[in-house]
This record gives structure tokens, sequence and C-alpha cells, in this order.
């Protein structure tokens, strides 16, 4: 390393006020945004870019245009419309050329620009009684740029615009200064990345990059400056990820499974041999085969259940593309060796329908033992839930404490301290995204605790929410990722249709008398009521009144709520899956799972009150079996978003490719959630945008992970984590 050059991370302990142009007051106000350092300053990136080389004058503006415009404010009033809402109306002039701006219900604008205010307004020009207007724009108070002689450096250059704070009474001009002296100060930063390493992702050096995207020469200087210090978050992301799961695999202990790669891929039909594992024999009993993504991912489940490293896996399929059966197999795997295995789902009507489901495709299926006098039984199933009577509960805790339960089924009832497994071999927690990132690392400390045996089980974590892949990488980053992309033969695409009138609305209620009529099932899920699951239930049995009385006069309706009782939840799906119930009118708790392949339609009420996701999963309930199935999305759509949702949907039944559009919609902060901490992570990468660099991230970082080398970041690192993770982190 040169002896000019120095890490990035020794910027972030040199204090704002060290700088020349900054005293206490300016301290105080840098704090209120966060920024206590240098690194914070550097990090601190523009929000655009005024080309002042190239710069539109007022008169050139066009109607129509999007623009960008300075000037100084030289009127400023307020006003009442009609409404009685306020009205603040500026004129802004440039030079001897004005400008019109109206901000409609925004008071506060007489405040924030008072006349001789100079200002970037950012929107489209509008005309009003002859004159150039923008109306609601965006605005950069930017004091001094019109007043050329406060600083000529800037004249005629590509001016950054930063996030700037009204409340702080901080300028993008300020903070563009104190940024400037920063960067002229810091010198050269040394790069941790290596020559080769930049050529082969295509990124520039970090000490260009810092420059450029403060001060590019030229606007295309931008593009590539993002480039680099994007991959740099996503960098340390990934480190951070990747140090996380090596300290897990080096405190667990796993088991080394024996599952054969050629019994995975026996045909439906093969012969059996004595002593054939039990994969095999299920295999080969099957009713249909795998699919052929079901198979792959299958093998990539086998190839952790045979290490002696915990599987750490996420496994992905649209709704329907058949997780169970994998699920299942791995299960089955994990019994031939004589563990247990445990299903987590999240509600119980999904966790009886696993457990029953279960059950059928076990039924036939015999392993040994040697308390019987056949020397054999059959696979046992349990299911525990909250609702579990106390006598029933007894009985499972026994089971699966000496091992007479082979594969225990529930809900988060499962986590309970009083289960105690005899050896525990692999946990699966379906639908994970209903139980938030954050449970998972607990879930997996639990469920060591609460085995017998001191090795870690595997986990394996399933999903039909479907993420994108550059969120699943950032999101679930410490976990592997299996996907089945293909959808078992003969399914028909589900036909959506979008009833926003009385006519469509008409056709769909005789849509659904015709499909009944051929002995099919319908779901119709009521509107989604805020707040209670009280109210929700109400609302579901006025409906359920409604329908048979009106549209559905003369159909068995049955009813579906979370407010049930299990046993009532128990009977009425099963009146439904023999058809003595042909319609079910229910709340979403139908959304995950539940899987009646006689049901060929979905009425969606109010659809617009569901986000995209949660649709695609009701949608899912159909389609599942060989017939041509329906989702009819009815009502309105208030707002253009819920109208895109809709469209959406309509256009397209693959779930990642609408997960795409609802990171679109909703931006990646919802979906990141509460895994953010502080400013740190992702402010220049884009989940939708840079997937090479994320992906090329991942690969370095897994590298220097494996090679035990992450030498020239951690300083860096330790700048996102508490002290308590820098310890657990970064011990050698
Ligand atoms: P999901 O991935 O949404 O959990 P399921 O596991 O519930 O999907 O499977 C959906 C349906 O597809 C079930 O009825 C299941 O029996 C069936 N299925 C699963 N795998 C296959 C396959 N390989 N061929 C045919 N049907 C399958
Ligand atoms: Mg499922």
């Amino acid at each position: 390393m040169e002896e000019s050059t120095r890490p990035l991370a020794a910027l972030a302990e040199v204090s704002v006020e060290r700088l020349r142009t900054i005293g206490a007051k300016r301290t105080a106000a840098l704090a209120e945004l966060g920024i206590s350092n240098v690194f914070d300053l550097l990090t601190w990136y523009p929000r655009r870019y005024i080309d002042r080389t190239k710069q539109v004058d007022l008169s050139d503006l066009t109607v129509g245009d999007e623009a960008a415009v300075f000037g100084e404010v030289t009127k400023c009033r307020s006003a009442r419309m009609k409404n009685g809402k306020p009205m603040v109306t500026l004129e802004v002039k440039d030079g001897s050329h004005t400008l019109g701006v109206v901000f409609f219900n925004q008071a506060w604008r007489e405040r924030q620009l008072p006349v001789g205010t100079q200002a970037m307004f950012f929107g489209k020009v509008g005309e009003f009684r002859d004159q150039r207007q923008m109306s609601n724009p965006v605005v950069d108070v930017i004091v001094g740029l019109l007043n050329e002689d406060r600083d000529p450096g800037r004249v005629g250059r590509i001016v950054p615009i930063y996030p700037a704070s009204g409340k702080a009474g901080l300028t993008s001009w300020e903070l563009g200064g104190f940024i400037e002296e920063s960067l002229r100060r810091a010198g050269e930063i040394s790069d941790p990345l290596a020559n080769a390493r930049r050529a082969s992702i295509g990124v520039v050096e970090r000490s260009r990059a810092m420059h450029d995207i403060h001060l590019p020469a030229d606007l295309s200087d931008v593009a590539p400056a993002r480039r680099r210090l994007a991959f740099d978050e996503f960098w340390r992301l990934q480190l951070l990820l990747a140090l996380r799961r090596k300290r897990l695999e080096e405190s667990a202990t796993g088991i080394s499974h024996l599952v054969l790669d050629a019994d995975l891929e026996v045909a439906p039909g093969s012969p059996l041999v004595a002593g054939d594992s039990l994969v095999r024999q299920f295999i080969a009993q099957h009713r249909f085969a795998l699919t052929g993504a079901q198979r792959r991912v299958l093998l990539e489940i086998a190839q952790d259940l045979r290490s002696g490293l915990p599987m750490h896996r996420l496994l992905q399929g649209d709704v329907g593309s058949g997780k169970t059966l994998v699920a299942l197999t791995a299960m089955l795997a994990v019994r031939g060796g004589g563990h247990q295995s445990a299903l987590m789902a999240p509600t119980e009507v999904l966790a009886e329908q696993h457990a029953t489901s279960l059950r059928r495709d076990l039924l036939g299926l015999r392993i040994p033992d040697e308390a019987v006098l056949s020397g054999s039984r059959e696979i046992v199933v349990a299911l525990l839930t909250g609702s579990t009577r106390a006598r029933e509960r007894q009985t499972v805790l026994d089971g699966v404490a000496t091992g007479a339960i082979d594969i225990v089924v529930g809900t988060h009832a499962l986590l309970n301290d009083e289960l105690q497994f005899g050896s525990l071999g692999l946990i699966v927690i379906d639908e994970q995204h209903r139980f938030g990132v954050e449970q998972r690392a607990r879930l997996r400390e639990n469920a060591k605790a609460h085995s017998k045996s001191s090795s870690d089980p595997d986990l394996l974590v399933m999903t039909a929410t479907p993420i994108p892949r550059t969120a699943a990488m950032v999101v679930f980053g410490d976990l592997d990722i299996s996907t089945i992309d293909e959808m078992p033969v003969g399914r028909l695409p589900i036909e959506t249709l979008w009833a926003d009138n009385e006519k469509k609305i008409a056709s769909c209620w005789q849509r659904v008398r015709d499909e009944v009529q051929s002995g099919h099932r319908v779901y119709v899920v009521c509107p989604l009521v805020d707040g209670s699951s009280k109210v929700e239930a109400t609302s579901a049995t006025d409906e359920r009144s409604r329908l048979a009385m009106g549209e559905l006069r003369g159909l068995s309706v049955g009813l579906l709520h979370g407010q049930m009782k299990p046993e009532e939840k128990e009977i009425v799906m099963q009146q439904f899956r023999t058809g003595e119930i042909q319609v079910l009118v229910a709340t979403t708790v139908i959304e995950v799972g539940v899987d009646v392949s006689q049901a060929t339609v979905i009425v969606i009420e109010d659809a617009w009150r569901f986000g995209l996701a949660q649709l695609h999963q009701l949608r899912g309930r159909v389609g599942r079996g060989p017939d041509q199935s329906y989702c009819y999305l009815l009502g309105p759509a208030p707002s253009d978003e819920s109208a895109i949702r809709l469209d959406a949907l309509v256009a397209t039944n693959d779930g990642f490719s609408l997960a795409e559009t609802d990171l679109a919609l909703r931006g990646e902060g919802t979906l990141l959630g509460a895994r953010q901490r502080g400013r740190s992570d992702l402010i220049l990468a884009s989940l939708q945008d840079d997937l090479d660099l994320l992906e090329a991230a991942r690969e370095v970082a897994y590298e220097m992970v494996a090679a035990g080398d992450i030498s020239g970041m951690e300083e860096e690192l330790r700048l996102f984590v508490d002290e308590a993770e820098a310890t657990y982190l970064f011990r050698s």
C-alpha cells in the first residue's frame, strides 16, 4: 500500500469538527442527520446532479416538459382555496424571466421559501394565465447558487444536490462544501478489491468512485462511480452474512445422513428389493413421478443431508409447485437413519392439512421396529397445535421423546419448551414468510435446545412468497437457496378475470354455478377488514348468508373463518373436500397452502384491498388439479397502484415476475423491513437493477471468508455492527 493512501474505515475516526468549515453549530446540525465523521459525510451521496455546463434557461422551458429550474423567489403569497385548503404561490426569477410556482395544501412552503430564497424546482412545466407554472414541484433550497461570486469554482460545472434538511438548517450547498473539503483532505483512499477483481467485475477504483460520485467532471462519470460504491454496499452485506454463516457452522455439529442420489432418481413403478431405502420405496411407489425440478432440489438437499454440517436451506417454489413432496422425501431420508422430523406451519388449518396429506402419502410404507411382533410398523405422524387437548398433547410429548413418533407436524406450539425430541434430524418450516426473518435464527436455537441429542438438526425453510432472487440473496443471504421452477405436468394455467362491473360480476357468479354443477368446488374470499379477526369473521358470516340467499341460492354454501374452533374448521374443510359443501365462503385463513384439488374457482371480493403477494397466494388455492381453473377479482381499483396490481395478476401466473412487480411498487425498504439497521446497508445499490453486482459481491465475500482472510475489510465491517456482534464475528 502506498504511504499516501488510507483505508476508508480510517475516515470514520476523523470527526467532522476537524474540518475547517465546521464548528460547534454545524456539528450539531450534522449530528441530526446522523453524520458525525468523515466516513459518514463521504457516504452521504448526492440525490441528483445539475449539469451547469448545460443549464436550461427559464426562457427555454416548454409546456409539458419535466424540468429542473433555478431561481430566486421574488414573491411569496399564501391564500386559501375555495375548499378552505391552503395554497402558496411563488414567483421565481432567473434574470429577466419568470416562473410561477404553486403549492396546494403545503402551507409550510411559505416559511420554507421566503422572498430572496434561491432554490431548485423540479417538476412538470404547465401553464396558467399565459405564464409558465409548476404545481407542487420538488424543491431543493440552494442558498447562493445563483450568486456566483460566493463560489466561482462552481460556475459551469456539475453540481451535486445532496439530501439536505431544512430542520437541521443545512443546505445542499453547505453539505457539498463539507464533502468537498473531506475529499480533499482524505486524499487517496486505498482499495481492498484487487485489480484483477475490479477488472473482472467491471468496477472502477474505490478512490476514483468516491471522488466521482461527489464531483463528477462529466455526468457520464457518475454511473461507474455509483456502480463501484453499490458493489461495496453489497460486498459488506455479503461479508457479514458469510461470516455469520461460518460462525454458525463452526459451532454446529450436524448429522451425516445416508442418502443416495440414485434413490432419488428412481422411476415410479420400479421394482423394489429387500433393503431398499425408505426414500427409494417411497418414490417408486408414489402415485406420480417427481418433476424434474423436484428431483433437482432434492439432489441439492441430499448433498446437505449427507454433509456433517447442518443444512441451512431455503426452498422456493411458486404456489402449487409441490414443495410438500420435497419436504416429505427429505423427512424420509432422515427417518431412514433413525431420526425424527418436525414440520412447522403458520396456521392450524395448514398444519392439519399437512398431517392429513402426509399420512395419506405414507400409507403402506413400513419401517423396521424390533419392539413390535411383525418387526416393522407404519410411520407415525402426530399433530400438535395450540388447541391440541391436554391428554392428546401428553401422548404426543411422550411419543416425540421416546421416538415412537417419527414426524410431528404443528404450529408455533412446536416451540414449546416441554417438547423434547428423542433425536431431531430435520426441521421444515413451511411458508417461512409468515414467520418473519428474525424468527428464523430463534427457531434454530430453540430446536437445538429441544433435542436430547447434541447434534444440530438440518433446517429447510420453504416459501411460496416468491422473493425476487436479488432480495432473497440479501434477506436470506446466509441460507442456501433451492428453487422449484417447474410445475407438475398437466396443470392448465389459471384464467384470471377482473370483474369490475355488474355484468362481469354476474358472469362470475354464473361461472360459479356452472363449475359447481360439473362437480367442482369454489372458494369465495371475503373483503379484508381492518382491525380484528372478529370483525372479519362477522363480515364473512354476513356475506355467506347474503350469497346463500342471493347469487348462490340453492347451492351448499359453507363458512370458514379464524374465530371458529379448530374442530369446527376441520369439519368444514372435510365437508368441502368431499363436496358436501360446494362453495366455501372464507376469510384469508385459506390463504396459505390449503390444497383441495377439486376446487376450480376462487372469487376474491374487493380484490384491491389485498397485496399482490397475497392475491397470488389466494389464487394458488385453485388450479391444483387437472381441470381448468378460474380466479375472479371483484370490484374496482380506487387507485392507480391497485389497478397496476390487478392488471399484473390478470397478465401473469408467474409468481416470480409478480414479485418483481411488487418490489417495484412497494420499494425495497418494505421488503427488507426490520432487517435494516441504521443507515448502514443499501443506499446506492438497488435490488432490482444490480443483480450482477450482488452476485459478484457474494462470490468475493464467500471466497474471502472461506479463505479466512478478510483483511482490508474488517475495520470497515465493524462500522456496521454493534460491539457484541463484532466480538462474535471477528474473533480469531
Ligand atoms: P406448494 O408448493 O404450493 O406447497 P403442494 O406441495 O401443496 O404445493 O403441491 C400442490 C399439489 O400438487 C398437491 O396436490 C400435490 O399433491 C401435487 N403434486 C406435487 N408434486 C407433484 C408431481 N410431481 N406431479 C403431480 N402432482 C404433484
Ligand atoms: Mg405448501
